[in-house]
């Protein structure tokens, strides 16, 4: 399976990060692994521009439900297609802590990405209450077979484990514990989608960066990286991109 190196920019970046881009792009033309950027939705149409015919894809960072109508400040999974991505990120943490998001919600954002021919990334991840009052495996399965639709697959599905405690902390679980959430997912997906979830790429997220980035890419069954803070940066991102 080719690895994925994905950057989630939240919200971060302006016209003039695009700069950024263009190092990236220069430094890495033909990369060993899948190279994503998913950018504040305002650049996703001047980054497809700068990005057409190169190794980089593009995706959103959320989308609604609903094709269209009157949803004042949302963006459908549709429009985000039409401005460039192939990718959209659902059900991160902070959409879920800031907007109450839910698994139901996810599942639906899910569905509505699939339609609009996007792959999707569901985020899920347990907090560090949960983690030692010892539910992590139990919260994470929770949210995987709430936030993913039937029909999920290696094609249209990637899952990104964020353990909430880790994200923007500096902080990291132990190799262990990565590996043990990620054998997890990988059997919980494998007994509902069958074969298919063999092939699903399964991204660790949470303070990754240049100088941790080898030797998590090396656990069994971290297929890649949803990459915060160090995505910004070409010389960061691509440093991981390098580590894949
Ligand atoms: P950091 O890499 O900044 O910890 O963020 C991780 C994340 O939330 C990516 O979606």
């Amino acid at each position: 399976m080719r690895k994925l190196a994905a950057g989630n920019w939240k919200m971060n970046g302006t016209l003039a990060a695009l700069e950024e881009i263009r190092a990236l792009l220069a430094d890495h033309p033909a990369p060993g692994c899948d190279m994503l950027i998913c950018p504040p939705a305002t650049l996703l149409a001047p980054m497809a521009a700068l990005t057409a015919g190169s190794a980089l894809a593009l995706g959103g960072q959320d989308c609604h439900a609903r094709a269209s109508g009157a949803h004042t400040g949302d963006l459908s999974a549709a429009m985000l297609r039409d401005a460039g991505a192939a990718y959209v990120i659902l059900g991160h943490s902070e959409r879920r802590a800031d907007h109450g998001e839910s698994d139901a919600d996810v599942q639906a954002k899910t569905l509505a990405a699939w339609q609009a021919g996007l792959i999707a990334v569901v985020c899920i991840g347990e907090t560090e209450a949960e983690r030692d009052a010892g539910k992590a495996l139990e919260i994470v399965g929770q949210q995987l077979a709430g936030s993913l639709p039937e029909g999920a697959t290696a094609a249209n599905t990637v899952l990104a484990y964020e353990p909430v405690w880790a994200i923007g902390t500096g902080r990291t679980p132990t190799a262990g514990q990565i590996g043990e959430m990620h054998g997890f997912m990988r059997q919980s997906l494998t007994a509902r989608f069958g074969a298919t979830a063999q092939e699903m790429a399964l991204l660790y997220g949470g303070s990754v960066k240049p100088s941790n980035a080898a030797p998590i890419f090396a656990i069994a069954d971290v297929d890649g990286a949803l990459v915060g803070g160090a995505s910004l940066k070409a010389a960061d991102f691509g440093a991981i991109v390098a580590a894949l």
